[in-house]
C-alpha cells in the first residue's frame, strides 16, 4: 500500500525570497535536474521547416556524444552545414515521411531498436503530428522534446554553459528560456575564468589520494557505494566536518587526514585559487609547519626587527560589514594571513599584487597550521615587511587574537589590534534575532561548543532571559545537546542556527533547542555557522512548525560598496 507522502515543513516563500504569498502564484512542480550520459545513444531529430534550429540540436547532440537521426517529412533541401555532417557521416538523413513506427526501427540493437530521445522541431501546422509523436514516446518511456510546445514534451532542455568538465545548467520551470539564459549569463559571469582548472585539479587531487590511500579508505567508500557514488554534498560535508580530535587522533583519522584536508579546501578557499592546490600541500603541510615552528621558536630565523603587524578583524564576510580601518590595512599590506574562515569576498579585495597565505587549518592539524602561519609572519616581519594578520569576525573573540598578540610581541613586534564585527553578534541581526530585548532578554552570552584539545567545553547554566550564542558548536551538537539538558536547559526554548552569515549562501534553520540535533542531520552543515538559544529568537519571526529554513542573504548595496571601494583604491 502507498504511504501518503510527508508535508514538507521548510517555509518555501522564503526559502525561494518571494515577497508575495504563494498561494496567488503557485508554482509548478520543481523538475529532477540530471547529467544524462548520451555516449552512444541515438537521438532522434524530426524537422522539417525550422532547418536552422535543427542543425542547432543536431550540433548539440553530437556534443554529447550521440548520434544524431534526421527525419525530414517531406523532401527539403538541407542546409549546406547539414548536408555536410551528412558527407562526413556523423549525421543520418532518413529521407522520408515521418512514420511513427521510426521510434522503435531507427534506435540501436541492444535496445531493440527503439530510439533514445526524441526532438520534434515542427511548427503549430503539425499539431496533430506532433501530438501523435509525443503520446507515443510517453508510451513507449521515449524521452520528447517537442519545440515550442511545454505540453507535450516530457523533458525539457536547460540553458547550458560548459567549460571542459565543468557544466551549469539554468531552467526557471517554464517560465521563459531567455529568461534563464540571462541568469546563466549572470552565474557565469561570477565564477572564476578558470573553473575549467580547478575542476580539473581538484578531480586529479582527489583521484590521487583516493589510489594511494586505497587502503585505508576501502571501508569507508563501500559504506559510500551503499548510499550511491557521489553521496550528496551536504551529508558528505557534515560527515567530514565531524569533530577530530587533534590530540586524539586514531591511526585511521591520521591515514584519513589528506582526505578532510582537501574537502575542507573545496568547501573554504577561494573557488579560484584551488585549481593552484598541490597534493604536496596536502602531504607536507604538517612536516613543514612543525619544522618551520621550530625555527621559529628557536630565533633561527634573521634576527633583524623591522617589518610591523596588525590584527585586523575581517567581519563575517560581507564587504558592508569590513571596517574601513581593516580595508585601510588590506590595501597597504605587503603580506596578508588569513585562514578558510575569511570569505571569498573579502579576500577577493585583496590588491592582485599582494601576497597571501591562507592558513592550512584543518581537521587534526590546526596547531601545526598555526605555528605554520606565526612563523611565516614572523620571517616576513624580519624581512622589514607590513604584515596583515586578517582574521575572520573578531580577532579577540574564539580566535586565538591574543595569543597571536602575545607570539609577535615576544619577538619584538608588538601588533596594532583592529576589531571587527563578530559573527557572534552579526548572525542574530542578519537572522532577526534581536539579542537583547525588553522583558525578554536583557544578556547575552558568546560561548563555544568546543573546549580546548577539542573536549567539551565549560557549560553555562541556562537563564531564561538570556541569549547565548555558541560558536564552533554545530559538529558536535550531537554530543553537546545531552549535557545541556542535563544542565537545566529548556528543550523547548527557541534557537536558530545561522550559517555563513551574511554571505550570498547564508542559511538560517529557525527551530527549538531540542530539534537541532535533527535539524542538523536533516539539512547538513554548511560551515562556518553557529547556534542561537534564548527566547528573543522567537520575537520577531514566531515559529510555528517544526523548523523553518530561510536561504541567502543580499549584501546591502553590495556591488555599490565594492565600486566606492575601487573607486578609493585608484
Ligand atoms: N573571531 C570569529 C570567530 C572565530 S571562531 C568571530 O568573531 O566571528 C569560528 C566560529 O565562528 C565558527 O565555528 C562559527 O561558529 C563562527 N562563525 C564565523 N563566521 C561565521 C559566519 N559568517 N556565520 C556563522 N558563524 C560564523
Amino acid at each position: 500500500m502507498r504511504r501518503p507522502l510527508k508535508k514538507k515543513t521548510v517555509n518555501c516563500s522564503k526559502r525561494l525570497g518571494l515577497s508575495y504569498p504563494l498561494s496567488i502564484l503557485p508554482p509548478k512542480m520543481a523538475k529532477l535536474l540530471l547529467a544524462d550520459n548520451c555516449q552512444g545513444q541515438i537521438h532522434l531529430v524530426v524537422g522539417l521547416e525550422h532547418l536552422s534550429l535543427c542543425f542547432a540540436r543536431i550540433k548539440s547532440i553530437l556534443e554529447v556524444g550521440a548520434t544524431p537521426v534526421l527525419v525530414s517529412p517531406q523532401k527539403t533541401t538541407l542546409l549546406n552545414s547539414l548536408q555536410d555532417l551528412r558527407t562526413q557521416g556523423t549525421l543520418e538523413v532518413v529521407d522520408q515521411t515521418f512514420n511513427i513506427s521510426h521510434l522503435t526501427q531507427l534506435g540501436r540493437d541492444e535496445v531493440d531498436n527503439v530510439v533514445d530521445k526524441v526532438f520534434v522541431v515542427l511548427d503549430s501546422q503539425y499539431g496533430q503530428l506532433k501530438k501523435d509523436i509525443s503520446d507515443q514516446c510517453k508510451k513507449l518511456r521515449i524521452p520528447v522534446s517537442v519545440v515550442d510546445s511545454p505540453e507535450l514534451c516530457s523533458f525539457t532542455l536547460l540553458s547550458t554553459y560548459a567549460n571542459a568538465d565543468f557544466q551549469l545548467g539554468v531552467t526557471t520551470n517554464g517560465k521563459g528560456c531567455k529568461l534563464a539564459s540571462r541568469i546563466k549569463r549572470e552565474l557565469v559571469s561570477t565564477l572564476p575564468s578558470n573553473i575549467d582548472k580547478v575542476c580539473e585539479n581538484i578531480g586529479n587531487l582527489r583521484h590521487r589520494i583516493q589510489q594511494e590511500d586505497k587502503d585505508q579508505l576501502q571501508e569507508i567508500y563501500n559504506r559510500l557505494q551503499l548510499l550511491g557514488e557521489d553521496e550528496d554534498d551536504a551529508v558528505q560535508t557534515f560527515r567530514l566536518n565531524q569533530l577530530v580530535e587533534e590530540f586524539n587522533m586514531t591511526k585511521e583519522q591520521k591515514k584519513l587526514q589528506r582526505t578532510r584536508w582537501l574537502s575542507q579546501l573545496v568547501e573554504y578557499y577561494p573557488l579560484g585559487k584551488l585549481a593552484e592546490v598541490s597534493v604536496d600541500d596536502l602531504s607536507a603541510a604538517y612536516r613543514e609547519s612543525s619544522s618551520k615552528a621550530e625555527n621559529a621558536q628557536n630565533g633561527i630565523l634573521n634576527p633583524a626587527k623591522k617589518g610591523s603587524i596588525s590584527l585586523v578583524g575581517a567581519g563575517p564576510g560581507a564587504v558592508s560589514l569590513l571596517t574601513l580601518g581593516a580595508l585601510s590595512e588590506i590595501y597597504s599590506a605587503d603580506l596578508i594571513l588569513a585562514d578558510k574562515l575569511v570569505p571569498t569576498q573579502v579576500l577577493d579585495l585583496i590588491p592582485r599584487g599582494t601576497e597571501v597565505f591562507i592558513a592550512r587549518k584543518f581537521p587534526g592539524n590546526a596547531e601545526a597550521a598555526q605555528q605554520e602561519l606565526l612563523s611565516k609572519g614572523l620571517a616576513a616581519l624580519d624581512a622589514g615587511k607590513k604584515v596583515i594578520r586578517l582574521k575572520q569576525g573578531d580577532p579577540y573573540i574564539f580566535g586565538r587574537g591574543g595569543e597571536e598578540y602575545l607570539f609577535f610581541k615576544s619577538h619584538g613586534y608588538k601588533p596594532l589590534v583592529l576589531p571587527g564585527i563578530t559573527s557572534a553578534l552579526a548572525a542574530p541581526v542578519l537572522s532577526q534575532i534581536p539579542a537583547t530585548h525588553r522583558d525578554v532578554a536583557d544578556q547575552v552570552l558568546i560561548c563555544t561548543g568546543t573546549g580546548r584539545r577539542g573536549a567539551l567545553p565549560n557549560i553555562p547554566e541556562f537563564v531564561k532571559s538570556r541569549t547565548s550564542v555558541f560558536l564552533m558548536a554545530l559538529h558536535r551538537i550531537v554530543e553537546l545537546l545531552p549535557v545541556l539538558f542535563e544542565k537545566g536547559w529548556d528543550p523547548k526554548v527557541p534557537a536558530a542556527i545561522v550559517e555563513r552569515a551574511s554571505c550570498p549562501d547564508q542559511r538560517v534553520i529557525r527551530t527549538t533547542l531540542e530539534n537541532v540535533g535533527l535539524a542538523v542531520q536533516e539539512f547538513g552543515s554548511r560551515p562556518p555557522g553557529l547556534l542561537v538559544v534564548g527566547y528573543s529568537c522567537g520575537i520577531i519571526e514566531k515559529l510555528e512548525k517544526k523548523w523553518e529554513v530561510v536561504e541567502g542573504w543580499d549584501d546591502i548595496g553590495g556591488s555599490t560598496i565594492l565600486d566606492t571601494v575601487s573607486h578609493l583604491s585608484k
